[in-house]
């Protein structure tokens, strides 16, 4: 049987992966691909579970309002729909009344058409997607210090050649298992970990050094580091000087910082940030002696447990400001990255789908940049639009009197993932329109008055952009079922039955060339890249211009300059804020929230398929809350915050703070409760820190309590 080499639907690390079959597909190792090594977590090896389904879409619906049912309908009635609908609010309400919400699992390709189409067709700027609630902050950092955001600035393996590495707010042994191996070599070499988490996760466990603060105070955290690195003479002057600007600043800043006031703040024992401290400034080198006049590479990465808050771009540009005083940014096997979440969230956020973004990650207030995309997309410069609203401000806008009246939404699961997410219900319900484009029947796409089946990850080929940078290509493995379109043809049919001139092609490929122009000279650059060299080469990493002779594509990045246009980084004072909610007297502790091994996301995939446990949600919490509260192991309890209330059978653990609840976020009502207060740079709401209360539930009579999973 042949097989196709592809990548897992699922997660950023975008792990190489063949696909054979025809009716039951399945899934076996491609070792040659490095990232992963042939290696692969449980979602991958079950990702064709969905291949065949019942579940699966495969015909567009309407939905009658009164009832609240579905009725099956042809393509061209939908469309035909959807089209006149759009037409008709943006008569009366202008071009902004429509809103178009993207998702960081679309392929480059999908995000890049859904930005020209919103921009180029609807000419609407109410655009957004919700990678914005995924690696925002971290984006926003990364450019602001380092004058460009990738992720990695670096290949994923260079973790191993590091000497420590510190992980903060990523529980990556659990969410993308197959880059725990670095670490475990990194440690073999002789290397150091440091994991900096409210919760002793799998990924502490591989801990050299685990540091447990209270959740939404990683700054302080960094700021009481950098404090003792400036106070022992730790910081690299001739680095500071020579590539950075903007220290002495900083310097003065972190003066009020010293490690017992960190420890008041951050529950961090102030022994414990001294010897963090030391140990990023020692000179031990994994693998041998090295050079001994050498300081030890380090490596910070953020994930999002520290990024998800409302100081979650200041958090990072801290940890940034330590690396830059340590001498370590742009050095090889060093310096800071963020490790992506979703599939394409790195590709997602540079070809267009973002509210303030064009293609090759231009900034639509830049002149030139809307210029060069509007000669690609041949359209007037002029009528392009502005900036947009963020994700969430987009969905809070719907159907108020200057908001949108109708959006159309693909590859997101709103309902579920929003924070706040009984008052994102309500906002979707004042619509005059909506419109879901998706695999299966999801929370969100049950509350949309036009559903249209679209094509699933094996059914379609397209590029993604892993976590590191580099640019993959997913390929078509089985022909789709009857019925389903792919998402570009279904934004080329409505491009034609709202009379636009503007072209839109349905050919992947085609999209791709078109995307590599519109990139061209822009930060992320495409136009050197080409699906033929993608498949010989196992990927290429961005920027890779076009040239005379065919540019290597850039593995490493800022070893001789950062992305401003002096080619220095940047130091930024930042204050430690806290989260936007802290525990009192009604709400005493602290909820915060993440994923789990088996599930991804909202679960709209995962929860579909057969071989991954659905265990439904659960309430970690340690076993003195557990007494106080008098609740135990699989009892349900009750947490409630200031927007909602979710009932769960507790899993009480010894590895969380006992000032803390964790409840993994892949069903439903668990963002009922998440604070929707937003991070002033990247817009990011607080998913990871808001107040709770939390009290055994009293279950109706009949009803056990449920097994609480292992
Ligand atoms: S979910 Fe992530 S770690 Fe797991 S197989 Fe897929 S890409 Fe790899």
């Amino acid at each position: 049987m042949t097989s196709v080499t592809t990548h897992c639907p699922y997660c950023s690390l975008q792990c190489g992966m063949r696909l054979a079959g025809r009716r039951s597909l399945e899934v076996s190792a491609w070792e040659e691909f490095e990232v992963n090594e042939g290696k692969m977590c449980r979602k991958g090896w079950s990702a064709a579970g969905l291949h065949g389904s019942r579940e699966r879409l495969t015909t567009p619906l309407l939905r009658d309002r009164e009832t609240g049912e579905f009725r099956a309908v042809g393509w061209d009635e939908a469309l035909d729909l959807v089209a006149a609908r759009i037409g008709a609010l943006q008569a009366v309400h202008g071009t902004d009344a429509v809103a178009v919400f993207g998702g960081g699992g679309l392929t480059n390709e999908k995000a890049y058409q859904l930005g020209k189409f919103a921009r180029a067709v609807l000419r609407t700027s109410q655009i957004d997607y919700n990678g914005r609630w995924c690696m925002s902050s971290a984006a926003s950092a990364g450019t602001r210090a380092l004058g460009l955001d990738r992720g990695l600035p670096f290949p994923l393996a260079d973790v191993e050649r590091t000497d420590v590495l510190v992980l903060v707010g990523s529980n990556l042994a659990e969410t993308m298992p197959p880059a725990a191996r670095h670490l475990d070599r990194l440690r073999e070499r002789g290397g150091r970990v440091v994991v900096i988490d409210p919760r002793r996760t799998p990924t502490a466990e591989r801990a050299d050094l685990f540091v447990q603060p209270v959740p939404g105070t990683d700054l302080a955290l960094a700021l009481g580091v950098l404090h003792v690195l400036v106070a022992s003479g730790a910081v690299d002057a001739d680095y500071v000087a020579s590539r950075t600007t903007g220290f002495a600043r900083v310097r003065d800043s972190v003066a009020a910082w010293w490690p017992e006031r960190v420890e008041r703040v951050t529950g961090v024992a102030a022994a414990q940030v001294r010897e963090l401290a030391a140990l990023l400034a020692s000179r031990v080198r994994a693998g041998g002696p090295g050079d001994p006049g050498e300081r030890a590479r380090v490596m910070v990465l953020t994930a999002r447990g520290a990024e998800q808050h409302s100081t979650g771009s200041d958090t990072v540009l801290a940890w940034i400001n330590v690396a830059l005083a340590l001498g370590q940014c742009g050095r090889e096997y060093a310096g800071y990255g963020c490790l992506t979440g979703q599939g394409n969230g790195q590709g997602g956020r540079e070809h267009g789908q973002k509210a303030d973004q064009l293609p090759g990650y231009r900034s639509i207030t830049d002149p030139a940049a809307r210029a060069h995309v509007a000669g690609v997309w041949g359209v007037d410069p002029e009528s392009l639009p502005g900036k947009g609203r963020s994700a969430y401000e987009l969905l809070m806008a719907l159907g108020t009197e200057d908001g949108p009246k109708a959006m159309l939404v693909h590859g997101s699961n709103i309902v579920l993932s929003a924070p706040n997410a009984a008052v994102v219900a309500e906002r979707l319900a004042a619509l005059d329109l909506l419109v879901v484009a998706d695999i299966v029947l999801s929370e969100t796409a049950a509350l949309a008055d036009v559903v249209l089946p679209v094509t699933q990850w094996a059914e379609e080929s397209g590029t993604m952009t892993n976590l590191e940078g580099r640019v993959i290509l997913r390929q078509r493995a089985v022909t789709p079922p009857g019925g389903v379109r792919t998402d570009l043809e279904v934004l080329a049919g409505l491009a034609a039955r709202l009379g636009s001139p503007v072209e839109l092609a349905t050919d992947p490929e085609e999209v791709f060339t078109e995307l590599r122009a519109a990139s061209a000279g822009g930060p992320a650059d495409y136009s050197g890249i080409t699906w033929q060299r993608i498949r010989d080469e196992q990927g290429v990493f961005w920027p890779c211009p076009e040239g005379p002779t065919p540019h290597p594509g850039t593995p490493r990045m800022f070893l001789e300059r950062f992305g401003h246009p002096d080619g220095l980084a940047r130091f930024h004072v930042v204050e430690h804020r806290g989260p936007a909610e802290v525990p009192d007297a009604d709400y005493p502790v602290h909820l915060t929230t993440g994923r789990v091994l088996a599930q991804y996301q909202s679960g709209a995939q995962t929860r579909r398929i057969r071989d991954l446990p659905d265990t439904g949600p659960f309430v970690e919490l340690h076993p003195l809350l557990a007494m106080r509260l008098g609740t135990c192991d699989g009892e349900p309890v009750e947490v409630t915050t200031r927007r909602g209330t979710m009932v769960a059978p507790a899993r009480v653990s010894e590895a969380i703070r006992p000032d803390t609840v964790f409840v993994p976020f892949h069903w439903a009502g668990v963002n009922r409760l998440t604070n929707d207060a937003l991070d002033p740079a990247s817009r990011m709401p607080e998913f990871k820190a808001c107040a709770a209360r939390v009290a055994p539930a009293v279950l109706p009579s009949g009803v056990e309590p449920v097994e609480v999973p292992a």
